[in-house]
């Protein structure tokens, strides 16, 4: 008797673990239809861009916010443009964000050259990304219904008849996928994109120092001897912190994100251009660095059922190495293209593919010129210091303003 009451207990037991499992697989496995990956610039403004297409949208990133990203914490113009265009009320949320710091100039200083300032007439912000991209998720949970997974890195995405995304406790379908998921992304890997043919990238590294003898309004670009093939820069982000950092070219350096590093280091200590300004300077983080996906020319970005956006599409600008903007402004019109498929339902590679159009004529094209400017500046930093040297102020302010992209108002 004693053996079939245990018989049974145990019975129950497994009907119950089995109710649970199932409850479990069903409150974690849910169908969108679109889901973003990737809550960056490029994720939070693409969700943003959707809040009024009465979709079911599921924003998925393997971060819990705040969290740090590698980057030079310049928040490009256009940025905070697309971000008005996005809400009404982008400037007094952004009003709100406590680490910024307002830039007044950007100055270029290269090796017995005077520097070269450009007034910014349109307001211009430095932001650490822990705090910048935080706000942007903050935007997206206020202002939309965007269903958001975060801590959660997605592993594995199938696409035959339907789209399974899958991540650790979580399993979803979708109707698109947008890939918003940075330098490395999942997506595109999954979507057998490949960007291997690139002619250019990039890696960078910066850190945080305090106490750096510097004005806390000018953005400072080094173009320094050592290394024609990149950039060092001094970015003030607020709270008498610097994002120090310098980026350079990868097909200029050997293989090594180390050899960046030391490079780096190198200079914080040798140059005698950087030397003196971060004498008393105090390092408060780890070195870090990333790779920037550098823009060289046009590449499918789409596919059925499927677009990339931001770094995942290479949309960083070659001179600069801005991503920001550019992974904004890709988030939005993927968005767009996204409401298009819904609306006239195909999500078909030929549509979608319009996306690519898009991206190619309002961001590619300008990035093009980028590139190739970026080609003679690495190559002939001769004729570039000749430049500097004969450049009249107001001609080289007005070809910086160009470059630069700040339009006065
Ligand atoms: C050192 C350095 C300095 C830079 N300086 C500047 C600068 O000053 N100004 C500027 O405009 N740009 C700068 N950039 C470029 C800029 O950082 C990028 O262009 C920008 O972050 C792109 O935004 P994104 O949303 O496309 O990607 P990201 O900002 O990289 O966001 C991608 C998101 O996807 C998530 N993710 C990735 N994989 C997965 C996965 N498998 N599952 C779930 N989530 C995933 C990540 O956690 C991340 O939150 C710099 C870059 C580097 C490396």
């Amino acid at each position: 008797m004693l053996f079939y009451n245990l018989v049974y207990l145990l019975l129950c037991f497994f009907a119950i673990l089995q109710i649970f499992v199932l409850l479990i697989t069903e409150m974690t496995s849910t169908h969108y239809n679109i889901a973003i990956v990737g809550a960056g610039p490029a994720g939070t403004a693409c969700a943003l861009a959707l809040r009024e297409a009465g979709l079911h949208v599921a924003l998925i990133d393997k971060s819990t916010f705040p969290r740090d990203k590698t980057c030079g914490d310049a928040i490009p113009g256009p940025a905070l443009k697309i971000l008005r265009k996005l809400l009404n009320t982008a400037d007094q949320e952004f009003d709100q964000l406590d680490l910024k710091q307002r830039i007044q100039s950007s100055s270029v200083h290269l090796p017995n050259i005077k520097p070269i300032y450009i007034h910014w007439v349109t307001k211009a912000y430095n932001s650490p990304r822990m705090d910048f991209d935080n706000f942007l998720l903050y935007l997206v949970k206020k202002y939309t219904n965007t269903i958001i997974y975060e801590g959660i890195r997605i592993n594995r995405i199938t696409h035959n008849d339907i789209i399974q995304i899958e991540g650790k406790d979580l399993s979803l379908t979708c109707d698109m996928v947008i890939g918003c998921d940075g330098a490395n992304s999942m997506v595109a890997r999954s979507y057998n994109v490949d960007f291997q043919n690139n002619i250019k990238n990039s890696f960078a590294v910066r850190a945080y120092y305090k106490n750096v003898n510097c004005p806390e309004n000018d953005n400072r670009f080094y173009l320094l001897d050592e290394l024609p093939k990149g950039y060092f820069w001094i970015f003030p982000v607020g709270n008498d912190v610097y994002n120090v950092g310098l980026g350079v070219l990868t097909n200029e350096i050997k293989g090594k994100k180390t050899d960046v590093k030391a490079a780096f280091q190198a200079i914080v200590q040798n140059n005698p251009q950087i030397s003196g300004i971060l004498q008393n300077a105090q390092l408060l983080d780890k070195i870090k660095g990333f790779r920037l996906p550098l823009w060289s020319r046009r590449q499918p970005i789409s596919g059925e059922r499927m677009m990339l956006a931001g770094d995942a599409a290479y949309l960083v600008d070659p001179l600069q190495g801005h991503g920001i903007d550019k992974a904004m402004q890709s988030g939005v019109l993927a968005a767009q293209q996204a409401i298009q498929c819904f609306a006239t339902n195909d999500f078909s590679a030929t549509f979608i593919c319009e996306y690519d159009e898009k991206v190619y004529t309002q961001i590619g094209k300008e990035l093009s010129r980028n590139f190739t400017l970026m080609k003679y500046v690495s190559d002939y930093p001769r004729i570039v210091k000749m430049l500097a040297r004969l450049g009249t102020n107001e001609t080289v302010k007005k070809v910086g303003q160009k470059l630069f992209y700040r339009k006065k108002n």
